[in-house]
């Protein structure tokens, strides 16, 4: 894939530029998620520019929760994104809220009002909408839009005392029914809402709009650059008209606040909408928010995805002002390249057949010396027990060898990889037979005497460990899920699959989260039940 030079990625050059001029000492970035789902890969992308970027170049990133729609937002989510956060790698200082500004954005909305650059108007919700014209044809304004002053304060207040339900006013900024841009059309700042905050208890009846509470949020933090998706780029006229407003009346310190926007990062074979993902674990397609198909950063975790892999993968695909679709495969070999660099080596057999070697005696036990990492020799080795009966893969045997098996079948000789050399006699009851030679162990002055292409992996079937092992695939078999017919009936019916495997014995003793490479196979994580297959030691989707 091809990528620019990480440093002349454009918001690096925008700070770069600000900091050169003297505009800024240091830079602020925020990190803001609503408290109402669990983060996905997609948020993974934003986590690592936003902490990124001051890591790179000095300042902070605040992770602040945009906590300002009462209903949807738990505290059970606020722990989630903490966790995952931090789970990535990022330090944060005390975890900010934007609940602790409604205060403020109140005593903004009333200077705003003061200034004549608020109304409250008592449209109902139908008339504000008819009202607001089209992208082609202006909006008209509201008849309540020349109270004065004096009469838009008390409504306010009295908005805020509970006098009216729900709907029956807002808050909306004066500024340009005629503009061209629908969002300058009068947005609405606030609403009325009877409803408890998770946060703020039942102190507030009316709640700030995010179009208004973000720039004040950023501003209040005196954050220096806003990162945000291109969806929200034609928020930014109004961004910009509020903080000027509010740092013109000295409510608010310049340098104020810059948004820029970034494209969203969508991947090949995932989907990345909350509303999708509460889908698939509602009706129960996965088995929860960290099932391990599910691009949750809680499902990555349990997938045996690492933070480096997400930070690597960030970087490699860099940020652009164009909406870009990322192959799936390009993240899985980011996590390859990194689980290479820190993953144990060890041998599973995951679909077993016996193996019994017939000049082996009953009852001996030999220890074959078994390197952790073979590019790591300060690694060091492991001494697995090798006996009479061993598990092998059930393919690693072909009574009848197509052209270029060099594995066992009749007569052919095979390597038993950091073992013996032996030489295959046939299938008989269900089991490989074979001799072997004693002279050929690995590491042993005879070993080099035996010239054999084959080279399997094996374990004791004495010893060995029986435990479940999970191999999870791609959750969709579209590489866009939902463009051609409903997204559920794009869902790879094979995306899990679950088998018994042999494995060698210390991995008895492995703990959840801890991380493997099963020799020709791939790597996997412990879980609470077994091991997940994170990825496979190749990437078996992209044709080459
Ligand atoms: P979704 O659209 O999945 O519901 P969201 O944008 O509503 O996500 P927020 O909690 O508002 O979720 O997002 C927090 C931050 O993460 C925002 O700044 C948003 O821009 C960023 N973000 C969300 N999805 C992506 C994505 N796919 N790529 C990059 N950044 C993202
Ligand atoms: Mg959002």
């Amino acid at each position: 894939m091809e990528r620019a030079p990480s440093s002349s990625n454009f918001i690096r050059q925008i700070i770069e530029a600000d900091l050169a001029s003297g505009k800024h000492q240091e830079i602020v970035t925020r990190f803001p998620p609503e408290p109402n789902g669990y983060l996905h890969f997609g948020h993974a992308k934003s986590i690592c520019l936003n902490f990124g970027l001051p890591q790179q170049y000095g300042g902070r990133c605040n992770l602040r929760f945009d906590d300002t729609n009462p209903e949807k937002e738990e505290q059970e989510y606020v722990d989630a994104i903490m966790d995952a956060v931090k789970w990535l790698g990022f330090d944060f200082q005390t975890p900010l809220f934007a609940s602790d500004y409604f205060d403020f954005m109140y005593r903004a909305a009333g200077h705003l009002i003061e200034r004549g650059l608020a109304y409250v108007d008592s449209q109902s919700a139908e008339e504000m909408r008819a009202s607001r014209g089209t992208l082609t044809e202006p909006g008209t304004n509201s008849r309540f839009r020349d109270r004065s002053p004096a009469e838009n304060l008390e409504l306010f207040k009295a908005m805020k005392e509970g006098a009216f339900p729900d709907g029956a006013h807002v808050l909306r900024a004066k500024i340009d029914m005629a503009s061209p841009n629908i969002n300058l059309r009068d947005p609405v700042l606030y609403r009325i809402k009877h409803a408890e905050h998770h946060r703020t208890g039942g102190k507030w009846c009316v709640y700030p709009m995010y179009t208004y509470a973000h720039p004040i949020e950023d501003a209040v933090e005196r954050v220096t650059h806003s990162l945000c998706t291109l969806e929200f780029e034609d928020q930014r006229p109004f961004y910009d008209w509020l903080l000027e407003r509010l740092a013109e009346g000295g409510l608010l310190e310049r340098p104020l606040p810059r948004q820029i926007e970034f494209a969203r990062l969508n991947l090949t074979y995932v989907v990345l909408s909350k509303r999708r993902l509460i889908q698939l674990v509602e009706d129960g397609h996965v088995a929860g928010w960290d099932d391990p198909r599910l691009p949750t950063l809680a499902g990555a975790r349990r997938r045996g995805y690492t933070p480096e892999g997400f930070r690597a993968f960030a970087e490699q695909i860099g940020v652009s002002k164009a909406n870009q679709l990322i192959e799936l495969g390009v993240l899985e070999e980011c996590m390859r390249r990194h689980l290479n660099e820190v993953a144990p080596r060890r041998m599973a057999v995951l679909d077993p057949v016996r193996l019994v070697i017939d000049n082996f005696p009953e009852g001996a036990q030999d220890l074959a010396s078994v390197p952790n990492h073979p590019q790591k020799p300060d690694w060091g080795k492991r001494e697995v027990p090798f006996t009479r009966e061993l598990w092998i893969e059930r393919d690693d045997f072909q009574a009848q060898p197509p052209k270029g098996y060099f594995r066992l079948f009749p007569g052919n000789e095979v390597r038993l990889r950091y073992g013996y050399v032996v030489k295959c006699l046939g299938m008989e009851n269900g089991a490989v037979r074979c001799t072997y030679y004693p002279d050929s162990k690995s590491g042993t002055p005879g070993a080099d005497n035996y010239k054999v292409k084959g080279n399997i992996h094996w374990v004791s079937a004495q010893h060995a460990h029986a435990a479940p092992v999970h191999l999870y695939d791609r959750l969709f078999k579209a590489a866009n899920p939902g463009a051609e017919r409903d997204f559920l009936e794009d869902i790879n019916p094979e995306s899990k699959r679950t088998l018994i495997a042999q494995l060698e014995p210390g991995l008895r003793a492995a703990r959840p989260g801890e991380r493997f490479q099963f020799e020709r196979h791939g790597y996997f994580v412990a879980d609470r039940d077994g091991f997940n297959r994170t990825v496979t030691l190749r990437d078996s989707w992209t044709k080459p």
